[in-house]
Formats: structure tokens, sequence, C-alpha cells
């Protein structure tokens, strides 16, 4: 593991405000901060860069180190990747993008009368500033300090359940998510014994829809894990010590031997430290932005899993916790932060995939409680493309093993194409191939 302590890296001076902004003349950032260094923090540096953007860029994080990738933790690294997933070479962050890191360093307040961030105990003062503080997983608390019981976010996560994974344990996992049902695929190959434990009845109904959800879910017995839903964890036995995960207790009384207890059960957005900021929040803790990301506070911007704000080309307001749009959304809010280019507005089509036990399922737009129309493909053959209509539009389409499909339906959906159009594509590829093979069936005859 490479840990990378960059604090040493020449410090902003913090007696050196940035310039305000006079009323009525275009706007100067001198320097732009950015508090969050991971995808969406690490896009907003390049995002403002790529603009034309000249002055000063501070980028503050609270890991030690250098901006990282996520998805991978879940899949690749528990299978045969050993070194820490990052973006960029650390060299570049100075030789290539002119910025100064300070990691290892979290945010503890904003305060937008002085245009400063509090970290360290001293102010970063700042001209624009875009968060990018992502999510934080959800815990449960009253196991949470248990030798065996694990949340995953961070790379240091990853490798105490590499660990686990590598002893082939009993793993035990509370939520059947996206990143729970990947950690079960991993644990299954090598060689564990894995239960999900989800509480509702339908997995993945607001992700994918309760007939999918449902649906996808049985991929986990076909490969070997239990899946209980409808049950919780009511206790967890900690052994003689007390302090040692051996077994948990479900809610129906079932006894499930555990050496390792992921917790799984989401994600809230990281933004305590902006509660007595006055920035406008959402009630789970979202950041309130407009369309072109900025928040409720002039010239501060939000990117990433953080953001809530209006997805015009989906007709709602959302916050997303997906790759595609911290990374689109990161470009954005560096750029429009830096006040360099004309402002520009983010909207986008969702996308998000997954990978299980060696199958690629992807999703683009919303599923809401929408049953959707397989079009293409089975469901029993593990290959498929379903569809979801609202009205008479395409919102959404699920692939599995499709890899091909899904950037197609998500133009589709971008160009708010009609349910029967979309319904017409797959209607004439399947009149195509019956044609193909009625003539081979004349060729052959
Ligand atoms: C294990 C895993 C697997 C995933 N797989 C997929 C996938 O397959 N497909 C998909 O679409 N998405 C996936 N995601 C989601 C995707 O990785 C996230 O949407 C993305 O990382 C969000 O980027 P972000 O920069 O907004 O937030 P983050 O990546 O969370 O980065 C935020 C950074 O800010 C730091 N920070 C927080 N608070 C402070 C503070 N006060 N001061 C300073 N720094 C702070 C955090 O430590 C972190 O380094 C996965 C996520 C995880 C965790």
């Amino acid at each position: 593991m490479t840990e990378v302590d960059a604090r040493s890296a020449p410090a902003p001076d913090e007696n050196s405000p940035g310039e305000s902004r006079p009323e009525g003349d275009p706007p100067s950032v001198k320097r732009l901060v950015i508090v969050g260094a991971s995808l969406a923090g690490m896009k907003a540096v390049e995002g403002a860069r790529k603009s034309g953007y000249a002055g000063e860029i501070v980028l503050i994080g609270d890991e030690h180190h250098f901006p990282y990738d996520r998805p991978p933790l879940s899949k690749r690294f528990l299978d045969d990747e050993r070194d820490v997933p990052y973006f960029r070479e650390h060299t570049s962050y100075v030789e290539d993008l002119d910025a100064t890191l300070l990691l290892g360093s979290p945010a503890i307040a904003l305060r937008p009368a002085e245009k400063a961030v509090i970290v360290d105990g001293r102010a970063v003062h700042y001209d624009a500033l875009v968060i990018a503080t992502g999510a934080s997983p959800r815990t449960m608390p009253q196991w949470a300090g248990m030798q065996g019981v694990v949340t995953l976010r961070r790379f240091a996560d990853a490798v105490t359940i590499r660990g686990a994974l590598d002893a082939q344990k009993n793993v035990t996992i509370i939520g059947a998510g996206f990143i729970g049902a990947e950690i079960a695929s991993a644990a299954r190959k090598s060689g564990c014994t894995v239960t999900i434990v989800e509480a509702t009845e339908t997995p993945l109904a607001r992700a994918v829809g309760p007939e999918m959800g449902i649906l996808l879910s049985k991929m986990h017995e076909k490969y070997g894990t239990a899946l209980y839903c409808g049950v919780t964890v009511a206790s967890v036995n900690g052994g003689e010590s007390g302090d040692k995960v051996q077994s948990v207790e479900l809610s129906d009384g079932r006894v499930i031997p555990t050496d390792l207890l992921l917790v799984s059960i989401g994600a809230s957005p990281a933004t305590e430290w902006l509660r007595d900021s006055g920035i406008e929040l959402t009630p789970d803790g979202g950041i309130v932005c407009d369309a072109s990301l900025q928040t409720s506070l002039p010239g501060v911007y939000a990117a990433g899993d953080v953001v809530h704000w209006p997805n015009a080309i989906m007709d709602t307001t959302m916050r997303l916790e997906h790759w595609t749009s911290a990374n689109e959304q990161g470009a954005l809010a560096g750029k429009n932060a830096a006040g360099v280019a004309d402002r520009a507005v983010y909207e986008t089509v969702p996308y998000f995939w997954s990978d299980w036990y060696g199958n690629r399922i992807q999703f683009v737009g919303v599923a809401g409680t929408i049953t959707p129309h397989v079009v293409s493909g089975s469901v029993e053959s593990d290959k498929f493309v379903a569809l979801y209509q609202l009205g008479d539009r395409v919102v959404g389409a699920l692939t599995v093993n499709e890899p091909s499909r899904i950037m197609k339906e998500r133009r589709r959906i971008s160009q708010r194409t009609s349910w029967q159009d979309a319904l017409d594509v797959y209607a004439a590829a399947d009149a195509a191939r019956a044609g193909a093979v009625a003539a081979d069936a004349i060729v052959a005859g």
C-alpha cells in the first residue's frame, strides 16, 4: 500500500484572501479552493484548467492518499489488484495542473462571510469554492467498534475485506444493494460462505424497480450466496471477549456464523462540516444547487455525490451516487467556479454499472416503480435489455451482459424518444433477424 502525505506542500497564504468581485465587473478568481480530493474534486481541478483558468488552485482532502478510484475497490481490487487505483501520477498535480494539494487535512467548517474554509485550525481563503466531499457509508453504531464489522468506502476498508476473503471466511453482508452484491460475488469467488441479509422484501427497488430488483437478486442463489429478504440482524455475538464478531442472529431467529460482517446499507452526503455555514442542504444532507451547480452561496459550487440539482433532461431534481455524474459534474463545477468561460448547466441521463459473478449490469435513466418490458434476450439467460416507460416516453433501460446497447438507450432517453419508437427499434431488429434465419433456411434447403 502506498501512502502519501502531501501536507508538506506549500500551504496557501492564509492572510491573502482573494479580492471580492466588484458588482458588475467580470468575475475575478485568483484562488480556487476545492474541498474533497477524489473523483469530483480532481475533475474540478482539470475542468478549471481546461477552461483556461490560470490562477491558484488548492485541493483539500481528508484522506492521506492522492485521489483514487472507488469502483475497483469492490471489484478488481478484491480479485487480484494490489495497488491503490490512483487516477493520475502524483507528480502531474503539480507539473500538469499546477495545483497545491493539502492531503490528510479535513475541512471542519465553511465561513462564507470571510470566504474561508477552516482546515487544520487555520483559514484557507477562496475567491471561488467547489465542494466535492462525496458520501460516507451509513453505519450501525451499536456494532461499529467490533472487530470484523466493516463498511466499504475507502482503500483501507477494501484491504481489510480482502484479508478476510483471502482467509476464506464466513462473510455476512447487511444490505443487498450493488456494493453488497459485488462483495458477495468476490467473496464467493474466493471460496467464502456468503449470506446477505436484506431488510426489505424487494432488493434494489429504488435503483431498478421492484420487479428487476427481485430478478437480479436471483443471481445470488445461482452463484451460491444465501439471500434472506424481509429480515434484519437482531444481534451480533462478539464471542467470549464480546468484541470480535462470531455470529449474527437474525430477526427470524436464524443464527449465521460470521467472521466478517459488512454493513452495506447506503451512504449519506459528507456535509456535516457545513452544518453551521448557512449553505442550503436537503433533509438528507445533500447540497441544494442550481442547474450550473452553484449552491445557495454565491461563488460556491458543488460536484459529485453531495449534489442535489434540477436535472432538466429527466424533468426532476435528484442526487446521484454514480461515478459518471461525479466525473462530469466535477469538470463542470470547476469550469463554472473558475469564472473564465461562460457558465454551463448540467443535465444528464443517469448511468451506472455493476459487476456481479462475471455479469455486467448497466442502467440508464430512472426506474421509479415502473414495470419494465424485456425487449431483447431473456432474464433466464442473464442476457437481456429491459425498457422503462413513463407516459409516452422511454425513461430508463436496464441491460445485463449487453454492453453495446446501453449507451444507445442513453442517447434515446436524452433525445426524449417516444415509447413506440423505442420499441420499434427492437421490433425492427427482430424482423431483420427472422428474415436472416429464413434466408439461411432457404439456402440450406
Ligand atoms: C466501493 C464502491 C464501488 C462503487 N462502484 C461503482 C460502480 O460500479 N459504478 C458507479 O457508477 N459508481 C460506483 N461507485 C460510486 C462512485 O465511486 C461515486 O459516485 C464517486 O466516487 C463519487 O465521487 P465524489 O468525488 O463525489 O465522492 P468521493 O469519491 O466520496 O470523494 C469525496 C472525497 O472527499 C473527502 N472528504 C469528505 N469530507 C471531507 C472534508 N470535510 N474535508 C476534506 N475532505 C473530505 C473524502 O474522504 C473523499 O476522499 C462506487 C462507490 C464505492 C464506494
